[in-house]
């Protein structure tokens, strides 16, 4: 196994694109502070990226608000927005290779799997909300009386975005696409860890010929640039993603501000249920992939594995010889399944859950160990008898190590799926369509996947019950958070 190796294939992702975005020109921050942004599979820093602050928001926000309200975005037809947008996406299928390896350098996910589904599935992205530009209408409605009165969609605003480090490009696009589609305009800040794609992109966004101030990207800290854009008074809107704990911090900048509208997606605690009458081979590849999928770093993790007692001592044994299986390594090798966390601080969480997992009594059946000592690799690690009041079935690991849990009946599993603060997603694996649909209608989530895990589309909405968060993204739900509705009201 070759961890850490920088070879030529990374290296050659040529990075042009390291200030800041205001009315697009690439310019450094006020303070002319940088920040580094380092390579986890090397712990090698990539290069300095210009770090914002509170001055530049207010810089960034004022460009936003000059575009929204005077420049030529505003009065664009609808059905430019859209085309815009498709040439962004033309221009990231274009640049497939070099985005794919700019995020697998600054984030460590595997290149082929940026490649594979990142990359296209930002673009799928942006073309699904391309089509919705010249779509988004409001209605004519009968009130009494000699009125003609109708609703219009119109943009919310200038909006602050404000993402983070798991998915940069496809997190990106999910707060870009459905903000541009209907005509607002943004100023957003990538996670401090993975600045690199969201900046190449807005090169992309400045050669595709969006309207100067119409996208503004401010790389920077969270307690910094962050917080300035959730509490400026002139930011209409702010889209988080991230934890639930800055969840918080955003809705509390929002109230005590302007009453911004807030849409927040945030973590999840998610069970995967699996019944004994599941196709096997299917569950175990899917509950591997569910919950080991992009080093364990996904809101939508299944950290929750339920299983049926009947079927439990099998499952526990194949799964965790799947997870032995599994390739962990550089992530420009081919073969490589898993790269390293994207960070030293949430290498250290992971390995702190793994230790109270070990201390609470858990059944560790493999991994729970650092591999090499350049990267922050982790093994894929697999805990059987998980109880339900453990720190590892309570709280988001974020990190590749699975937690199986053994249940009796279809009864109980609802009950104990839903003893939880979140409610972002669940899954349930079964030949019995009354189980599934029993599932599918009683657990406390935004999204029930039935024989599959992350099935994601740009059509079909995302979001969380709960403390998950509120609104929903993709989708025409996760358009209608990007417009407010006026009523005009005409005396005939
Ligand atoms: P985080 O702090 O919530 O980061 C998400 C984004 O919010 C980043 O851009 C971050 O900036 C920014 N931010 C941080 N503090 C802020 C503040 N006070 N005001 C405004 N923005 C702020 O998450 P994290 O620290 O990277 O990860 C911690 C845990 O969050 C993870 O272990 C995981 O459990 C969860 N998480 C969930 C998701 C998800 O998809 N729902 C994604 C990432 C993490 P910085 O770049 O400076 O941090
Ligand atoms: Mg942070």
């Amino acid at each position: 196994m070759a961890i850490g190796s920088a070879p030529e294939v990374a290296m050659s992702a040529a990075i042009s694109a390291t200030k800041l975005l205001i009315n697009n020109e690439w310019v450094e921050s006020s303070s002319g502070k940088t920040f580094p942004t380092i390579n986890p599979a090397t712990e090698e820093v990539i290069c300095h990226v210009s770090e914002a602050d509170a001055d530049d928001v207010d810089r960034a926000v004022r460009a936003a608000r000059e575009a929204f309200e005077r420049g030529p975005w505003r009065k664009a037809p609808a059905s430019e927005r859209g085309r815009l947008l498709h040439r962004l996406a033309d221009l990231i299928e274009n640049h497939a290779d070099e985005l794919a390896r700019l995020e697998s350098l600054d984030n460590g996910k595997p290149y082929s799997v940026a490649r594979a589904a990142d990359v296209p599935k930002a673009a799928a992205c942006y073309r699904y909300f391309a089509g919705w530009a010249d779509k988004v209408q409001g209605r004519t409605i009968p009130i009494k009386g000699d009125y003609f009165c109708y609703t219009r969609l119109e943009p919310v605003g200038v909006v602050g975005q404000i993402i983070p480090w798991n998915f940069p490009l496809i997190m990106q696009a999910w707060k870009l696409a459905p903000a541009l589609a209907t005509g607002n305009t943004v100023v957003m800040k990538p996670a401090e860890q993975t600045p690199l794609t969201a900046l190449r992109i807005g090169e992309l966004i400045v050669e595709a010929g969006f309207p100067p101030g119409v996208v503004n990207l401010l790389p920077g800290y969270g307690p910094a640039a962050g917080a300035a854009i959730a509490r400026h008074m002139d930011v209409d809107k702010i889209a988080f993603t991230g934890s639930t704990a800055v969840g918080h911090l955003i809705m509390e900048a929002a109230a005590q501000s302007n009453l911004k509208r807030v849409t927040l997606e945030l973590g999840g605690k998610s069970p995967n249920i699996i019944f004994a009458d599941a196709d096997f081979d299917q569950a175990i590849e899917g509950a591997h992939m569910a919950l080991f999928y992009n080093q364990g770093q996904s809101c939508s993790a299944g950290s929750r594995t339920f299983v049926e007692e009947r079927a439990y001592d099998e499952f526990v044994e194949r799964s965790a010889a799947r997870a032995r299986r599994r390739r962990v390594g550089d992530p420009f090798d081919p073969a490589t399944e898993q790269g390293p966390q994207v960070d030293q601080e949430q290498y250290q969480k992971v390995m702190r859950y793994i230790g109270s997992g070990k201390s609470e009594g858990a059944r560790l059946m493999c991994g729970g160990n650092r591999v090499g000592e350049r990267g922050w690799f982790i093994e894929p690690t697999v805990f059987a008898d998980v109880k339900d009041d453990m720190a590892i079935a309570r709280e988001e690991i974020f990190g590749p190590v699975m937690s199986i849990i053994k249940f009796r009946d279809l009864e109980e599993v609802v009950d104990r799926a839903n003893r939880t603060e979140y409610g972002l997603a669940a899954a349930v694996w079964t030949r019995d369509i009354g189980k599934a649909y029993s599932i599918a209608n009683n657990v406390r989530a935004g999204t029930v996947w039935v024989n599959c895990y992350n099935a994601f589309d740009p059509a079909a909405p995302f979001g969380g019950f709960k403390q998950s968060g509120m609104g929903r993204e993709l989708g025409e739900y996760g358009l209608q958070q990007y417009t407010e509705s006026k009523t005009v009201t005409v005396k005939l």
